[in-house]
């Protein structure tokens, strides 16, 4: 099947097109329909597979085709990476799969001054994309509530818990909504790991490639 066999809405797909992107590569064509579908997802991947856009491209998708008239005040979708690195890279393949759509995302990570990611969580984004430590500290402070989360997204789990996120983690999921879709990424699948996942996701979808 190739992308524009998907029922992707046209600024996506123009999107994908301009990439030069045919076929969704092995994680995206098990991943995206059932994603589109509102299924919670354990995907096992690694790096290079195309699991970015597996995650990014249903959930432009899905905030592409709401009616919405403005920015909401708080964000709809959070993206969670174990580092500032990866986050970045994350929140460019949403810029770039999304730039046909009127979307604004926030970028939250540490090692930098927070007064420019507490303005920009101030003007409002649809998707905030964030490492734990940083997002954990602006939530404490009161800069960002998750209240009104649609989708979760993590990350390279596996690489979370190996940097000791696990306590962060397990703070700022209890700040999560209960009705919410939930999409988990990891390369691999240690005991710990399943067992983060089975207290997150409500009958996942498993894709292992
Ligand atoms: P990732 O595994 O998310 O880091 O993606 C690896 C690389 O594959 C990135 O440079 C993407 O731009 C590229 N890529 C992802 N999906 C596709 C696709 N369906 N067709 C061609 N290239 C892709």
């Amino acid at each position: 099947k190739t992308f524009q066999e998907i029922d992707l809405i046209a600024p996506v797909q123009r999107a994908l097109a301009d990439e030069k992107y045919e076929t969704p590569t092995p994680i995206q064509a098990q991943t995206i329909p059932a994603t589109m579908q509102g299924r919670d997802v354990l995907g096992c991947a690694q790096t290079g597979t195309g699991k970015t856009a597996a995650f990014a491209v249903p959930i432009l998708n899905q905030l592409g085709q709401g009616n919405r008239k403005s920015t909401p005040k708080r964000p709809l979708v959070l993206a969670l990476a174990p580092t500032r690195e990866l986050a970045i890279q994350i929140g460019a393949s949403f810029a770039v799969y999304g730039r046909h759509l009127k979307l604004r995302q926030a970028l939250v990570y540490g090692g930098v001054n927070q007064g420019k990611q507490v303005r920009a969580m101030n003007r409002g984004a649809h998707i905030l994309v964030a490492t734990p430590g940083r997002l954990l500290d602006l939530m404490n402070q009161g800069h960002i509530k998750l209240d009104q989360l649609e989708m979760f997204v993590l990350d390279e789990a596996d690489r979370m818990l190996d940097m000791g996120f696990l306590p962060d983690l397990k703070r700022i999921i209890s700040h999560l909504p209960e009705k919410r879709q939930s999409l988990f990424f990891s390369a691999t699948l240690p005991p710990s790991i399943i067992k983060l996942s089975q207290s997150l996701l409500h009958k996942p979808v498993s894709v292992n490639v």
